[in-house]
């Protein structure tokens, strides 16, 4: 079927990408879901930072790349053989396919799926090859979703069913910086009762993370927020942390916390992370530097004062097992990821929105179908 959407056309374009338009808005076939994958019609889809990193070339991936990976939807149909997913049922999309069957997925998340990071370095679908082309040329997958689009077929194991009151941009956010930035506290980190909690770089997985770490108020946590942009800290207390900084008021205070989050994705977020985090405490760290990013950490300080550093990719997340969860505690008033949503926009607009996105202004800019 012909569907429209965002392919990335080259890397490493010059900002602002407004002017430079390294994605075009465009017409593409879309094949037949296969067996095991589904078609699914986008209703809304949120702009990450692991988008933007593709396009500045932090994250290399093949191209063209239909962009796109935290978003829900509307099952179309489903390919050949007994599916459990119903046509009409909403569809959350995640970015990391689950197999589960290999020695990754044995570990409950903690290491990703092994096929489904082959499948997504490859741009392919979990089954492999690609459903995407445009004028008879193939166009490659973004980590098994590609959802900067009017439709999409995915894997069948690349998404979590929820109920039609789950809203499409909450279900989206759900995807992708709920599960990551949850997950680097509850999968990852476990606080225990009464830890401080911090949480350092304010972007959209960071700011999760604190509503998560709000939701866990009955356990006597207080919720520490760090950013460099006043804007965030503001919302940060918006939403209710105990305290604010940026990054030099944290070392000039000395704050420390027993359990930091580090979702800046950059060596100096991680630097202060680590320098923050209370001896005995653990630094967990789910941003993206680039690859070649080295930082200064002091072993001794590890070893003396007992601390961990812990890295979580998509939060340790088992999708099927924590999207449930994270819906019931949205259900009951604790977890309002609407708040995490800074704007709706067109698919036209999509370069204009990844300046946003790189000046550190928007938390989720959100794209919605009709
Ligand atoms: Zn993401
Ligand atoms: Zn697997």
């Amino acid at each position: 079927m012909k569907i429209r959407g965002a392919v990335l056309e080259r890397i490493g374009a010059p900002a602002p990408f407004a002017e430079s338009a390294p994605l075009t808005v465009c017409d593409l076939e879309l094949r037949e879901p296969g067996p095991g994958e589904l078609l699914v019609r986008i209703e809304a889809a949120g702009l990450c930072h692991s988008d933007l990193s593709v396009v500045d070339g932090n994250r290399v991936r093949p191209v063209p790349m239909l962009l796109g990976h935290e978003a829900a939807g509307r099952v179309l149909a489903a390919g050949p053989g007994d599916g459990d997913i119903a046509v009409g049922q909403r569809v959350v999309m995640t970015f990391l396919p689950r197999c589960g069957e290999c020695a990754g997925c044995a570990t409950d998340g903690r290491t990703p799926c092994v096929p489904g990071s082959v499948a997504n370095n490859a741009g392919e679908l979990l089954n492999g090859g690609r459903r995407l082309s445009r004028a008879g040329a193939e166009v490659h997958h973004h980590l098994g979703v590609s959802a900067f689009a009017t439709h999409a077929v995915v894997d069948r194991r690349s998404v979590v069913p929820v109920d039609d009151d789950v809203p499409p941009e909450v279900a989206a956010v759900l995807g992708c910086a709920v599960l990551t930035g949850g997950g680097a506290l509850l999968n990852s980190a476990r606080p225990g009762t009464g830890d401080r909690i911090m949480v350092v770089g304010l972007g959209g997985v960071g700011m999760a993370a604190v509503l998560v770490a709000l939701s866990l108020a009955a356990e006597g946590h207080e919720v520490v927020a760090v950013d460099t942009v006043p804007e965030k800290l503001a919302l940060a207390r918006e939403l209710g942390v105990h305290a604010a900084y940026t990054p030099a008021e944290v070392a000039e205070l000395d704050v420390q916390a027993e359990v930091v989050v580090e979702a800046a994705g950059n060596v100096r977020a991680f630097e202060t992370a680590v320098a923050a985090t209370a001896p005995g405490g653990t630094t967990v760290t789910v941003g993206l530097p680039a690859p070649d990013a080295r930082a200064a950490v002091s072993p001794l300080a590890l070893v003396a004062q007992g601390r961990s550093i812990v890295g979580s990719y998509l939060g340790s997340a088992v999708p099927s097992r924590d999207i449930p969860e994270y819906v019931r505690m949205w259900r009951a008033g604790r977890l309002p990821v609407e708040r995490l949503v800074s704007a709706h926009i067109g698919l036209d607009e999509i370069n204009r929105a990844m300046d946003e996105l790189a000046a550190g202004h928007a938390l989720r800019q959100v794209i919605v179908f009709d």
